[in-house]
């Protein structure tokens, strides 16, 4: 209960369909706890024997559907109960969405693919989050595909990923992301190389199609797709690519009707397009507190939540790996061979020479063990952060959370850098 004031308490009753939000300050913790009743917080339910602690910025709602009581003790940014939530709206979507689980299963066909869009700051991912979990809580194996590069849901942000969920999410920490599928994309945002991106997404839906023939209960427990905000431009055509690549069922638009419109016209009639609201209570996130979220995030990646594991520091050989960056400038189209398109150098690979430019950086580590096989649609095991590069000895120094000797040896290098101030 370090960190926590214990001097401010404040006790909470709410009736049913109501909802707690708050809003955790920085550098101040938060304890809540249930009193009485019962309670969710994004679908995950609340047992009365554990104390949840909050860290500096969190932003929470805890919903009941019959009543509760609950504590809250620490200082608090915001906090206010309120009634209006489209929690009702949200659970008649799971509902409809079960029921397609429920003739897959019947009928030994491919669960509902739901694609889930809109702006930014709309509460997309808490709506993911809400219906994975009343998916999983029916028993379902539902999989969370994350495409929102900003913050990479199953990872760290520049990555796009899967996750079959088998368990609820952690109030606190969230998914189990211990065994997630990742591929290296390395910008925060799809224009960072849109032909990456495109090609990323195609690739998960492949992995996605072969784990459906391997697994029924996969299969016919369906996908729910994450998506960035850029819902303009060519971010709408990543949203078309999307849909077309999972061959989306569902795709559930929040706030925005505008897109709803566009994505009813341009899709096919048999998908499902829906427009819901997004929750009053979703917090508008300025530019800063983004970067700092995918700061924190990179953050937890090396060390755990709540700074509960310590990563390694290790020195490697410029000799013992080959970094690789993804994407080639792109040449004048005068300069091209005959027949060669331009956006092929979009996905090429082209070695890196390694130098003091490499600090900072993030670096996913390919599973691939040979230059033969396709290295940019290869998943990656995991990442280390450059520290520190000494171009006279030939290494550079890495921060790593698995210990020495890495498994493989072919890195990728992101656009994105992390600075270690911990
Ligand atoms: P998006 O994925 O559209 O960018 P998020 O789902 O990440 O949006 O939501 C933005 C922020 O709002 C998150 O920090 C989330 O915890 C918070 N949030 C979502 N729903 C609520 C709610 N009902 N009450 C309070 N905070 C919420």
């Amino acid at each position: 209960e370090k960190g926590i004031d214990l001097t401010i308490v404040q006790d909470y009753k709410l009736a049913k369909d109501n909802e707690l939000r708050f809003e955790v300050e920085p550098n101040e913790r938060v304890k809540l706890d249930l009193v009485d009743g019962s309670a969710e917080i994004f679908g995950t339910e609340l047992v009365r024997s554990r104390s949840y602690i909050f860290e500096s910025g969190a932003k929470i709602a805890v919903f009941t559907w019959f009543g509760c009581s609950v504590k809250l003790t620490g200082k608090l940014e915001a906090c206010y109960v309120s009634k209006d939530t489209p929690m009702v709206i949200y659970l008649n979507t799971h509902a409809a969405v079960e029921q397609l689980r429920k003739t897959a299963e019947q009928e030994d066909i491919r669960g509902p693919r739901i694609l889930v869009v809109g702006a930014q700051d709309v509460g997309k991912s808490t709506v993911c989050r809400l219906l994975l979990n009343y998916a999983v809580r029916l028993g379902r194996k539902t999989t969370l595909v994350d495409i929102d590069v900003g913050q990479g849901g199953v990872a760290i942000p520049g990555t796009v990923g899967a996750l079959t969920v088998e368990r609820p999410a952690d109030p606190v920490d969230g998914f189990d992301l211990k065994v997630p599928l990742v591929y290296n994309f390395g910008h925060t945002s799809p224009n960072g190389n849109i032909k990456l991106y495109e090609t990323l997404i195609s690739r998960l839906a492949d992995v996605f199609n072969a784990k459906c023939d391997f697994n029924s209960q996969i299969k016919y427990s369906g996908c729910i797709i994450n998506t960035c905000g850029w819902i303009k431009g060519q971010g709408y055509q990543c949203i078309l690519h999307t849909a077309q690549s999972f061959e989306a069922d569902v795709v559930l638009v929040l706030d925005s009707e505008r897109l709803y419109n566009d994505l009813k016209r341009d899709l096919p009639d048999f998908v499902n397009v829906i427009l819901q609201p997004k929750s009053p209570g979703v917090v508008e996130r300025p530019r800063e507190s983004r970067r700092d979220a995918r700061d924190e995030r990179v953050k937890e990646y090396f060390y755990g939540p709540r700074k509960i594991y310590f990563p390694h520091v290790f020195d490697i050989k410029f000799s013992d790996v080959n970094i690789f960056k993804i994407g080639a400038p792109a040449l004048p189209d005068s300069c091209l061979p005959l027949g060669m398109e331009q956006e092929n150098t979009q996905t090429k690979l082209v070695p890196v020479i390694p130098g003091r430019d490499l600090t900072h950086h993030i670096l996913s580590l390919s599973m691939a063990e040979s230059l033969e096989e396709n290295v940019v649609e290869t998943n990656v095991a995991g990442f280390v952060v450059v520290t520190h590069v000494d171009t006279d000895r030939q290494v550079f120094s890495v921060l790593s959370p698995a210990p020495r000797p890495l498994p493989r040896n072919y890195f990728l290098i992101m656009d994105i850098r992390f600075i270690d101030i911990h």
